[in-house]
């Protein structure tokens, strides 16, 4: 066909995801005494039976867990949600109050533990960014001193795992249902009817069971991805937590006026970002990896809610009161069965015997805001992000019930690590070893304040980039795109609710805190913040998302489909220049099977239906073959008047590679020269499109804003000024194989 030219290009797409990324010691022996006797007394590493009797490191380590929601730390949710199992690591050990995150974000926090630098010297800045695994790691140094290492869970660096005997992670960020994983030797398809959280800690165990040199000692990374958003919890759990009543905090209904302007415009409210479809789980969506018993407890607990929410249709604090109790209810029971996990690898520890020469040490990426501020998310160096649980068990070291005031960091996660194996700290990683405080020592000297950096924008969630400096009385953080300020007391406000940088009694303060932000800065070797990135940000909050107004009114879609006929769909091909389009009649190449729409026919089909829309939500089922390319919805198909085809701009959720991935495009990427790019993307993303499978995909479209989830997992929030007024189309490109659509509704609004 002569117009297979121009439109097999445009259908290559450029990605902007939503969610969404050396040198080695010259020798290390086992210890080296001179080096490890400075801070503690020299271990025995070989016992006279010829064992290495240097202690066991289980780092249990999870995804956006608040210390609100650890009980050990008595806050507001311990009595309505206890975690007996963490507060069990406390209680016969440490808890550090004060452990805080020198950039609150996934990727980051995890590269700064690999390596013990800062984010600017490790290059892993953003989610975005790509581990360069060639650096000097921990895991590295720890194997070549004679440890046998594992991480086992979410990974979410980009690059495949280096330093580790075994490894076995989550692709991106993994899923909460029967998730795949990635491994040395190409990726395990999950198991239906597993849970994230239980998988990662059966595998623990039978990586410690079965496939480690027993006669090392070890080092196991255990990765959670619980508690991440969007917060589905194992199906046992769900009645439970949903009938339960959660605590506000006081600051859920925050006006933010005591804050400068990146606390003004973030868009991560409850109110208005929170998304009650999808957040909320007011759509039956996310359910493809699910098995049959676990869909119909899930729909029977969410369709009861859901029912019950759309006949009242809360509005204003009322409704961010509802979402609080879904949230809470969701994320609580996510860290419900983390809780149980853990308790599952200390039974498991002692019945092994391992437990008595195993540090296990639990932490999390960072924090989260459960609701203070009225916010979830994190990227703010306010303290409900910043600061992340660390406990502590080390059985005839620590000593149990102790609780540590001094302020330690992920940074100082690695070289802890190391001191624990009797290895030699790298002069240029940049934190402490905790091995002394472990031991119950008051090491002379500690750090007066830590160091943040915060460096994605514009971005999700629209938080400004910034740094900062808290010691034990005062936070001050620099908005320096926007050079604001902020300076809070935190002994007499620790709700953080009002800046006193402009508050002449702080002017000393001020000053000092100023001065200890450059000397950390000057210390680290902080250089320039990189060049803000071109955009405005701002994805604005799209109010009406987070409310009933729209997307989640039981009428008002109009179906595409009627699962019957083709009627309402053209082909947009005219015989001659200047002829309408014409209604299109079933043929080999698009067909109406059992209630879905069957294209076929390579190479070149694309129909669009003859219903215009400008700002819509869009709903489909898709399933597509494994092995083709460049095909699938297209929207938004602009088709100016007079012309045959649709030229000019189109956006898609589209096949971009092979099979592997749907989001959506926009503008045209061609393959050969973004390699890379869609690599990259495909990477991240992989595991939320499933070829040979029916995938949920839902679509929003308002004014040069597009945001793209496939199976529940956002994928893209994009703007681009070319979109315009169109039709839907769907296409067909590729040699072989049959691409199937049903369900597909439009929403306008
Ligand atoms: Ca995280």
């Amino acid at each position: 066909m002569k117009h297979s030219e121009s439109i097999s290009k445009p259908l290559i797409i450029f990605i902007v995801s939503a969610l969404l990324f050396s040198c080695q010691p010259d020798t290390v022996t086992e210890t080296d005494e001179d080096v490890v006797s400075l801070v503690s007394p020299p271990l025995p590493t070989k016992l006279t039976n010829g064992s290495d009797a240097r202690p066991n490191i289980v780092f249990i380590f999870s995804d956006d867990h608040s210390y609100e929601a650890v009980s050990a730390y008595g806050g507001r949710l311990s009595k309505v949600a206890p975690t007996p199992n963490l507060d069990r690591i406390a209680s016969e050990g440490i808890r550090f109050d004060n452990c805080f995150v020198t950039n609150a974000l996934c990727g980051p926090s995890r590269a700064v533990i690999q390596t013990g630098k800062h984010s600017h010297l490790n290059g892993f800045m953003e989610n975005e960014h790509r581990f360069d695994g060639s650096q000097q790691t921990f895991p590295k140094l720890l194997q070549k001193g004679g440890y046998e290492t594992a991480v086992i869970g979410k990974w979410h660096l980009g690059t495949d795992p280096q330093g580790f005997d075994f490894w076995n992670v989550l692709p991106g960020q993994g899923t909460y249902y029967a998730p795949d994983f990635r491994t040395p030797n190409g990726l395990a398809s999950g198991t239906p009817g597993e849970y994230v959280t239980e998988a990662v800690v059966t595998k623990s165990i039978e990586w410690l069971e079965q496939e480690r040199n027993k006669d090392k000692p070890f080092m196991l990374m255990l990765q959670h991805k619980a508690p991440h958003r969007f917060w589905l919890p194992p199906v046992h759990l769900l009645e439970e937590y949903v009938a339960k009543k959660y605590p506000e905090p006081k600051n859920l209904f925050d006006d933010y006026k005591g804050r400068g302007t990146p606390a003004q415009t973030q868009d991560m409210t409850l109110r208005v970002t929170m998304d009650l479809a999808l957040d909320n789980k007011m759509v039956p969506f996310r359910q493809d990896r699910m098995n049959e018993a676990q869909k119909e407890k899930w729909n029977e607990v969410y369709d009861q809610i859901r029912e019950d929410v759309l006949s009242k249709r809360p509005q204003g604090d009322d409704l961010v009161r509802w979402k609080y109790q879904r949230y809470m209810a969701d994320y609580l029971a996510c860290i419900k069965s983390l809780d149980e996990s853990v308790g599952t690898m200390l039974e498991y520890l002692e019945e092994s015997g391992l437990d008595e020469n195993t540090v296990v040490i639990y932490a999390s990426d960072q924090g989260f805001f459960l609701g203070e501020h009225g916010w979830f998310d994190k990227r703010f160096m306010y303290e409900e992000s910043l600061k992340t649980p660390l406990l502590v068990r080390w059985p005839g070291v620590a000593k149990a019930g102790t609780v540590i005031k001094q302020m330690v960091s992920n940074l100082d996660f690695a070289q802890t690590f190391l001191d624990l194996a009797g290895i030699e700290q790298p002069s240029d990683m940049q934190g402490k070893s905790l091995k002394p405080l472990f031991e119950g020592k008051e090491p002379p000297d500690w750090r007066e304040s830590v160091y943040y950096h915060y460096y994605c924008f514009p971005e999700y969630h629209a938080v400004r980039r910034h740094d900062g400096v808290r010691n034990s009385r005062y936070k001050l953080m620099h908005f320096y795109d926007l050079n604001e300020w902020e300076l809070f007391d935190l002994e007499k406000d620790p709700m953080e609710m009002k800046s006193v940088h402009d508050d002449p009694e702080y002017a000393e303060a001020l000053s000092h805190m100023k001065g200890e932000l450059a000397k950390l800065r000057e210390e680290y070797q902080v250089p320039p913040a990189p060049k803000l990135r071109k955009g405005e940000t701002l994805f604005p909050p799209w109010r009406e998302f987070g409310t009933f107004e729209i997307g989640l009114q039981d009428k008002g879609w109009i179906y595409l489909f009627d699962g019957k006929s083709l009627k309402g769909w053209r082909q947009p091909f005219a015989t001659n220049p200047g002829e309408p389009l014409s209604q299109i009649a079933e043929s080999t190449g698009i067909k109406v099977v059992d209630g879905e729409i069957h294209l076929s026919l390579s190479p070149q089909v694309f129909y669009l239906h003859t219903l215009e829309f400008s700002d819509f939500i869009l709903e489909l089922e898709a399933f597509t073959p494994s092995k083709n390319f460049d095909s699938g919805i297209g929207f938004r198909c602009v088709l100016p008047k007079g012309k045959q085809l649709p030229v000019g701009y189109q956006s898609e959720i589209s096949d971009i590679r092979s099979g592997g991935i749907y989001d959506i495009g926009v503008g045209w990427m061609n393959p050969t020269d973004e390699e890379a790019k869609i690599n990259d993307f495909v990477d991240r993303t992989g595991t939320f499109y499933k070829a040979s499978a029916w995938n949920q995909i839902r679509v929003m479209c308002k004014g040069d804003r597009i945001k793209t989830w496939v199976n529940g997992q956002l994928c893209s929030d994009v703007k681009d000024s070319k979109h315009q007024v169109g039709t839907i189309g769907l296409q067909h490109h590729s040699k072989e194989g049959v691409y199937r659509f049903r369900n597909i509704r439009i929403q306008e609004i």
